[in-house]
């Protein structure tokens, strides 16, 4: 029988626990699970560098098999073309995610002629909360991150913005 592939994709800017949830619960419904940083034009400022956020997401993968991470510039149908996947697992926190993803899920099946499809995993509800920039947000004040992230990004993200605060000390505001 065919292996079946999937792609977890998105800017994991940086990953929290609540993407750490979809991806283990996605590796238990799929042969293999790659998740994918893609550069997202829309985004115009991140936080981490794409290659920061991958090795990022290969610590705290590392123990899951099936799970394997890499990066691509280009649209997900022409990744998942590139390594064989027709299937594209996304997040659903709230009701204002969904009109956003059901978007994407039905551009990306209309671009791919019907080879892409979208699995929607709802949020954990101890995750419901959680995105990349309300992390940020709170770690832009000093504020505690600790039940938004594992320990190793917590201190990646605290580098980050220790490095940007140092570079700003000169600022009076
Ligand atoms: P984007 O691709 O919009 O930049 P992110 O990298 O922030 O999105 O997230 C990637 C995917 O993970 C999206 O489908 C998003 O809805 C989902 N996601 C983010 N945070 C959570 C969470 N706490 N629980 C479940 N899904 C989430």
């Amino acid at each position: 029988m065919s292996q079946i592939k999937a792609i977890y994709p998105g800017s994991f800017d940086p990953v929290t626990y609540g993407h750490l949830d979809v991806i283990h619960r996605a590796a238990r419904m799929f042969d293999e699970v790659t998740v994918c940083v893609l550069y997202n034009k829309a985004k115009k400022t991140s936080l981490f560098s794409v290659d920061e956020r991958v090795k990022m997401l290969e610590d705290v993968t590392r123990d899951i098999p099936n799970v394997r991470v890499d990066s691509y510039y280009g649209l997900l149908i022409d990744y998942a073309d590139k390594i064989g996947a027709h299937v594209s697992i996304r997040g659903l926190r709230a009701v204002t995610d969904f009109e956003y993803e059901l978007q994407i899920a039905q551009t990306n099946k209309l671009l791919s002629h019907g080879r892409v499809d979208t699995v929607f995993l709802t949020t954990s509800l101890e995750y419901a909360y959680l995105s990349s920039s309300s992390v940020k947000e709170i770690a832009s004040f000093n504020g505690d991150i600790s039940v938004c992230v594992p320990p190793e990004i917590e201190q990646k993200v605290r580098e980050k913005y220790n490095a940007i605060n140092a570079g700003k000390s000169g600022d009076t505001k």
